[in-house]
């Protein structure tokens, strides 16, 4: 259990916190602008994601995503696009012709 959560499950309980990852998005969404605590718990565990949307750290929170996302060409964060997941690359063109290029070869 990464130390983050350990921390969290130790102020409200494991079960709340399971009971949160289970909410949708939709729901998380809500709760993290009504709810102070909720609020502060996804940025906390989302810490390590600097000026990220909220979308973003929900999707992080409810995966157990502990840690930046890298595009695996170079050393920025992956694309995260809105309600929908993670590119495979940061979407920059140079990775994206890299990542391209590679599917290529295999198929
Ligand atoms: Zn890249």
């Amino acid at each position: 259990m990464p130390e983050t959560i350990r921390h969290f499950s130790y102020i409200i309980g494991m079960e709340t916190l399971d009971q949160l990852k289970k909410l949708s998005t939709v729901q998380l969404s809500s709760k993290y602008r009504h709810d102070i605590s909720v609020r502060n718990i996804i940025d906390e565990f989302t810490y390590f994601l600097s000026d990220a949307p909220m979308g973003q750290r929900i999707y992080h929170f409810k995966h157990d995503i502990n840690s930046v996302q890298k595009c695996p060409y170079c050393e920025r964060q992956r694309k995260y696009v809105k309600g929908v997941n993670y590119y495979i690359t940061c979407c920059s063109k140079e990775c994206k012709r890299k990542e391209n290029s590679k599917a290529n070869k295999l198929s």
